[in-house]
């Protein structure tokens, strides 16, 4: 845990005791600040008590006492409406921060120098995250990886020298840390995503812009346009602190499409570094990685890497960063490789919840034995038409089937499998009836919730589906 002892003394008001929450909670109170916790699920309230926290509705606060709002960032902070908890605050002229500001703070105020890289974007971030943790371990150092993925930032150890927090944070964790200054700064991309959250996709690409404006070094993804402009007044700012005589880390683009001026770009399957003109060298290859397939990871392994080479993690160990690259285990439900049979690969591609997410796998494979449908997101599988050629046949599950059928039409041949269960056998059958390499994919489309409690559960039940059919060769943990 990192005890937050920059509000010690002070009384505080915290809403949302979901996860994050809770450890909020008990790392403010053991840095020695008085809390008052609430939510308006009870059962989380007495959850919080029964770990010694105070509790209490913060609408009976005297304000004029408090010196903070923490507010998780699942509770609006402005759009559709703040939460009453957030207008209180704002009333009383009460500031509303997070657990990532409470921990720059900390940061700030005990380790200052120690390593701290924040990574953020519409798409990737979990990966991304995930690879570079990795490679930071394979070269030796003592890695926190959490905040929006895996263990709550304030859980993690304390910041100290020799060892690097590597952070995932959404836009609502940035919107409530204002003084977010990692070391390394990475926005993978930017797409409409939370609009509702954010009022304008403006607003949204303003608050994904925070997390690299104030940061020592950056790596911006320059795909879209947002990034690019975010990109480029990152340039404008390296070149400022370079004339006043304060110079900051390098702010570099990172592209797969194309070449950069200074960064990181993708030849072929080798990651390409160019840190000046004149000095490039290709830092890793990709061929063969079967845990970053596809172009989508090749993006967020070239974050990676870049990261890596900023740390000059190769120093003493040139092999390093292709060690970490061959031996990334992958994150389950991402593409998944779960198991083999003959010459059919079975994949796992259940948080693949729309279109978006699902091209990126049929993108990835040829012969394809699609398990698809759950609950339809908005234009279901319309977008996905160009790569219906790809497709030997669909095996269509939950609420989605009638829509999904009538979109597949007769360019696709499929059945209605009603249940993942059913999917698993026919396609498996029919994989084995075919000849030659075949993939039998599960990357739905659409949301789970018809039929299982999320896409963890459906991912989970479509592993071990494959890892009982008969002579499979298991793959993963
Ligand atoms: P996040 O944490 O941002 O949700 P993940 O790493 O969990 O991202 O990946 C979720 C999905 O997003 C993947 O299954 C894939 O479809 C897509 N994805 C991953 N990386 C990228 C990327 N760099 N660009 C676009 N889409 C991506």
């Amino acid at each position: 845990m990192t005890p937050v002892t920059v509000f010690s003394g002070k009384t505080l008001a915290l809403f949302g005791l979901g996860g994050s929450g809770l450890a909020t909670a008990l790392a403010l109170k053991a840095g020695g600040s008085h809390v008052i916790a609430c939510d308006d699920n009870p059962a989380k309230m007495a959850e919080a008590a029964s770990k010694g926290i105070e509790t209490g509705d913060l609408r009976g606060l005297d304000w004029s006492k408090v010196s903070a709002l923490i507010l998780s960032p699942g509770v609006p902070l402005t759009h559709p409406e703040p939460h009453w908890s957030a207008k209180l605050a704002k009333e009383a002229g009460v500031e509303i921060i997070g657990d990532i500001e409470l921990f720059c703070r900390e940061r700030a105020k005990i380790a200052p120098n120690s390593e701290f890289i924040a990574i953020t974007g519409t798409n990737g971030k979990s990966t991304t995250t995930a690879l570079i943790a990795h490679m930071m371990r394979e070269a030796g150092w003592d890695v926190q990886m959490g905040g929006n993925i895996g263990t709550a930032i304030l859980s993690l150890e304390p910041p100290a020298p020799g060892r690097i927090h590597v952070i995932e944070c959404s836009s609502f964790q940035i919107d409530l840390a204002p003084s977010l200054a990692p070391s390394v700064g990475i926005l993978l991309n930017i797409s409409p995503d939370h609009i509702d959250r954010h009022g304008t996709m403006e607003n949204y690409a303003a608050i994904k812009e925070r997390l690299i404006a104030k940061a020592d070094w950056s790596l911006v993804g320059v795909e879209d346009p947002y990034s690019e402009a975010i990109h480029k007044r990152a340039l404008e700012r390296e070149a400022r602190a370079k004339a006043s005589g304060k110079p900051i880390g390098r702010q570099y683009a990172v592209s797969v499409e194309h070449g950069v001026e200074a960064g990181i770009s993708l030849k072929g399957e080798m990651i390409h570094m160019l840190a000046y003109p004149g000095q490039e060298r290709d830092i890793g290859n990709l061929n063969g990685i079967s845990t970053l397939r596809g172009l989508h990871n090749a993006q967020n392994a070239c974050f990676a890497a870049g990261v890596a080479d900023i740390y000059e993690i190769w120093h003493d160990d040139p092999d390093v960063i292709q060690r970490a690259l061959n031996t990334f285990p992958g994150l389950p439900h991402r593409m998944e490789e779960v198991g083999r049979r003959g010459e059919t690969l079975f994949i796992n591609d259940s948080k693949a919840t729309n279109a978006d997410s699902t091209e990126k796998a049929l993108k990835s494979f040829d012969n394809i034995l699609w398990i698809l449908g759950g609950k339809a997101k908005e234009g279901g599988i319309e977008p996905l038409k160009e790569y219906f050629p790809k497709i030997r046949k669909a095996y269509l599950i939950g609420a989605a089937t009638e829509d999904f059928a009538k979109t597949l039409g007769s360019d696709v041949p499929y059945v209605r499998s009603g249940t993942l269960d059913k999917a698993v056998e026919q396609a498996a059958a029919d994989a084995a009836a075919m000849n030659g390499p075949s993939v039998v994919l599960l990357s739905p489309a659409c949301a789970s919730y018809d039929q299982f409690a999320n896409y963890e559960v459906r991912g989970n039940a479509f592993r071990d589906l494959v890892r009982a059919l008969p002579g499979i060769e298991a793959k993963g943990a």
